[in-house]
Formats: C-alpha cells, structure tokens, sequence
C-alpha cells in the first residue's frame, strides 16, 4: 500500500484503526517535517505546525467516524485495505508462524482452538483470529457502506 499516515498525538484510536486496516502509520510522530517522509498528516488540532498540503483535518471525536473521514477525503476503497497485516503496537508487518514454534507463548485454550497464527518480529506480539478480530471486521464492513 502506498498511502502512509503521521498521526497527531490527540489520535490515538484512529492510529491503531488504521494499522488495523494495514496502513503503515506513525503514531505522535517527533517528525518535523512530514512532507519530506511522504506521509499524510492526520491532525485535529486547529494550530497546525506543519507546513503540507498533505494534511487531513480531522472534526470528529470518535475514531469511527474519523476513520470515515480519512476514508472519504482519499477515496479509499474496500479493495486497498489489508486488514491485520501490521501489528497495531508497532506498526511492523506481521508474519504467518508455525503453530507448534508458538505453544508455550499462547493461552492454552486459543492455541488448541485456533489454527493460524501471525507474529511481529520486533516486539514478538502474536495475533489470531479472536472474538476480537470478529468484531473488527464488522467494523471495517460498515466503513465502507455508504
Ligand atoms: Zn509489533
């Protein structure tokens, strides 16, 4: 994916929504400058430092409809997302794992009721399929009704 987000502090729940969704976002960025990182900033706060046109201001307070917001203002289509891809602490791609290199790390109850399992390898979170991620995709699908 291509599109790639700083986010502002105040942003939090939308940070992690969009990691969720697989884009690669940095989250309270120490970055001056995000024009010469290529990234689109997502401020909510009305004195803005930055100097970009690639900036979205963000109304609402809830990180759904500011999800919404985002998705509108760039068009983002169903297609693009690649939803648990990246791993919403780090915002490192995540990797498919052997099932038996994980057992002693698991709950015992999720590693005998589930089968995939994904990685981070920079801070060793693991990810599966879970009530949780049940309830994501709800989410992601009323996104992009319109
Ligand atoms: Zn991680």
């Amino acid at each position: 994916m291509k599109t790639s987000f700083a986010v502002e502090k105040t942003l939090g729940k939308l940070a992690k929504w969009l990691r969720i969704l697989g884009f690669d976002t940095i989250y309270d960025p120490d970055i001056k400058n995000p024009v010469e990182s290529g990234r689109i900033m997502l401020s909510r706060t009305k004195c803005i430092e930055y100097k970009t046109d690639r900036l979205i201001f963000i109304k609402s307070d809830k990180p759904f409809k500011q999800l919404k917001e985002v998705i509108k203002a760039l068009g983002i289509v169903n297609e693009e997302i690649k939803p648990f891809t990246r791993c919403i602490v780090c915002n490192t791609k995540i990797r498919a794992v052997d099932k038996n290199s994980i057992r002693s790390i698991v709950p015992d109850y999720v590693w005998e009721n589930q089968d995939s399992f994904r990685a981070c390898n920079k801070c060793k979170k693991i990810y599966w399929h879970g009530s949780h991620a049940k309830r994501s995709m709800e989410v992601i699908k009323q996104l992009f009704e319109s």
